[in-house]
């Protein structure tokens, strides 16, 4: 488990970390979204132990990480600024990171090697910003880590590598339990993959839910009816209507086995009720409770 509390951070006098508060649990996909200069990378440079708060706490399975090298081990990272060696070549960075990663994976490095199909021996300089972050993930994904946390990280890469690359990831959640952490300023880029998010804004995180409590409160409705001027049940609290051709779709307050019960009076033609995609949620269920949040997302 992640978690920072309270945590504050002035870069001459300007609080970039305004009192953060997060938890990822264990095994989480959690993305981390907000606006340019929100402070993502300012958190995450904490959480990866390269800063040290002015004030809070951050903690890796309860423990500090300034200055801790048995808990940096256990956590690999991808920067927004991965460019460190641009005259190394690839091999050659390998052995950085095999160097400071204890369970590095050799096995993994050649079998990669075949997946990304980039020549070990090109400099890091030469390769183009995507191939760059290629090579990143790469070497990252071989030292075998408990937590990865990825900065922005598809940015740069084509439609095909951002899939290839996620789905790397996904079966190392799947089959390892890696505890991810990813930020993005975009909330669509993650609705796939995280099972956990969190809202960031102004240095603080406004809220954090995972995704079945999300999901649990709205669900999404594709009705018809064979009368069309049939009345919905009174007790049905509908957030949001829409039609095509004879197809409704609801947006409704509620759990869907008790919202179907209630629909299923009226002897639906069609009655599916389905779970709301991230970005619904933010629309039909925070955005009216908090604007401020829904500003940011959408
Ligand atoms: P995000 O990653 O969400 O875009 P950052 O964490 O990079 O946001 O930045 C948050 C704020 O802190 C910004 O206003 C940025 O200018 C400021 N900031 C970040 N790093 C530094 C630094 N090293 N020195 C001064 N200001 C910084
Ligand atoms: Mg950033």
């Amino acid at each position: 488990m992640i978690e920072t509390k309270n945590l504050r951070k002035q870069f001459d006098g300007f609080a970039a970390l305004d009192g953060t508060t997060l938890t990822v649990p264990t095994g989480a996909v959690y993305g981390l979204v907000g606006p340019n200069g929100a402070g993502k990378s300012t958190l995450i440079r904490h959480i990866t132990g390269i800063y040290r708060q002015d004030e809070g706490e951050v903690l890796v399975d309860g423990e500090g990480v300034y200055e801790n090298p048995k808990v940096k081990a256990r956590i690999a990272s991808i920067p927004d600024d991965w460019y460190y060696f641009m005259q190394s070549d690839v091999r050659e960075m390998m052995r950085f990171y095999r160097g400071f990663y204890p369970d590095f994976s050799m096995e993994r490095y050649e079998k990669f090697k075949e997946i990304f199909a980039i020549d070990e021996k090109r400099t890091i300089r030469r390769l183009s910003k995507g191939m760059q972050k290629q090579v990143a993930f790469w070497l990252t994904m071989c030292t075998m880590p408990d937590y990865l946390i990825l900065d922005e990280p598809v940015d740069g890469l084509d439609p095909v590598m951002r899939r290839q690359v996620w789905s790397l990831i996904m079966s190392d959640v799947a089959e390892r339990g890696t505890t991810v952490l990813v930020s993005s300023h975009n909330l669509r880029e993650l609705e796939d993959v995280c099972d956990h998010v969190g809202i960031m804004n102004k240095g603080r995180v406004l809220l954090e839910r995972s995704l079945e409590e999300l999901q649990g409160g709205t669900v999404k409705i594709q009705l018809v009816l064979a009368d069309e001027n049939a009345h919905m049940p009174q007790d049905v609290n509908i957030l949001h209507h829409s039609a095509t051709g004879r197809v409704q779709t609801l947006i409704i307050r509620g759990d869907a086995q008790s919202v179907t019960e209630r629909l299923s009076i009226l002897q639906p033609l069609l009655l599916e009720a389905m779970p709301l995609s991230l970005e619904e949620i933010f629309i039909y269920e925070l955005g009216g409770v908090d604007y401020e949040v829904k500003d940011i997302v959408l």
